[in-house]
């Protein structure tokens, strides 16, 4: 068993070993490999198990943090902090004093946000700054506010965020890759207009776009091919509430080669091939807002 005082070197060396191991696996990490964690001066230290706070067996204080791949991660948010529920209602529950603990040291955390069954999205070294009591929540923030006051945390203002911390605060950091993994996950990694199954010819679309206040969750998404992710976001294909591919009458007109032929006009009247789970299908009042806005062009 460590100490509060010497357990930090097992954080550093978990962070530097989860940064070698997203150089070998990419984006996310397979739960399997978190499981087994890595040996610390001859013991086997694990980084994920059963409970969502997890502190491994040497260990004093938690080591990580978990949110399921079908938990929303960001139900709730406040400012530029990531708000993670508490183990349980009580909130002096040991897994939630564990966290207190941490927080008041200042100790680097890991978070696991779960993108697809058995695949993390990793982001660390994550910290504690304060507490949603009203919602039963810890205030998780990235390195960009590890000097920083909860006070002044929550100070940051929507404008600040967008200019000095664009792509740098968590919430940010979090949004593009998990929102894209569960999203193509749930569509089983094909494109829903034209069934094309090639991964790195598929990309995550909003849509209600992320810049009109689009939520990054799952029916707000589809997955499609690169060409048809343009030809959405540009208006010349639209979807409409019942499900059905409509592209844009003077492209329907058009003469040209294959691709616009069998890639976008055949596609016109079919339907989109859907998520196998429905709490994963698009969702119709999000579609009908954005036909709308196709049909005015
Ligand atoms: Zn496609």
């Amino acid at each position: 068993m460590y100490t509060i005082d010497n357990e930090i070197q097992i954080r550093l060396t978990a962070i530097k070993w989860l940064e070698e191991q997203k150089a070998i696996f990419g984006k996310t990490l397979p739960r399997k490999l978190l499981e087994n964690g890595f040996i610390f001066n001859g013991e086997r230290i694990t980084l994920i198990g059963a409970r969502g706070i997890w502190k491994p067996k040497q260990m004093v204080l938690p080591i990580s943090i978990t949110t399921s791949p079908n938990s929303p991660y960001n139900d709730d948010l406040e400012g530029p902090c990531v708000l993670y529920k508490y183990r349980g209602t009580d909130p002096n529950h040991s897994d939630n004093k564990g966290l207190r603990e941490i927080m008041k040291r200042n100790l680097p955390l890991i978070y696991f946000i779960g993108t697809s069954p058995g695949n993390y999205y990793v982001e660390s070294p994550v910290f504690i700054r304060g507490e949603n009591r009203e919602l039963l929540s810890f205030r998780v923030v990235g390195q960009e506010f590890k000097d920083k006051s909860e006070e002044e945390i929550l100070q940051v203002s929507e404008r600040e965020i967008e200019q000095k911390y664009s792509f740098s605060t968590i919430k940010k950091r979090l949004h593009q890759p998990v929102f894209s993994e569960r999203v193509m996950y749930a569509y089983n990694y094909q494109c829903t207009m034209c069934r094309l199954k090639h991964r790195e010819l598929l990309e995550a679309a909003h849509i209600i776009p992320d810049s009109e206040g689009g939520e990054p969750i799952v029916p707000n998404g589809l997955s499609l091919c690169k060409i048809h992710h343009a030809a959405y976001d540009k208006k010349i294909i639209g979807i409409s509430p019942d499900y059905t591919i409509k592209v844009r009458e003077d492209i329907l007109r058009e003469t040209d080669g294959p691709m616009l032929k069998h890639g976008i006009q055949e596609l016109d009247n079919h339907k989109i091939i859907l998520p196998y789970h429905k709490k994963d299908w698009p969702d119709p009042e999000r579609l009908e807002e954005r036909f709308q806005a196709f049909k005015l062009v």
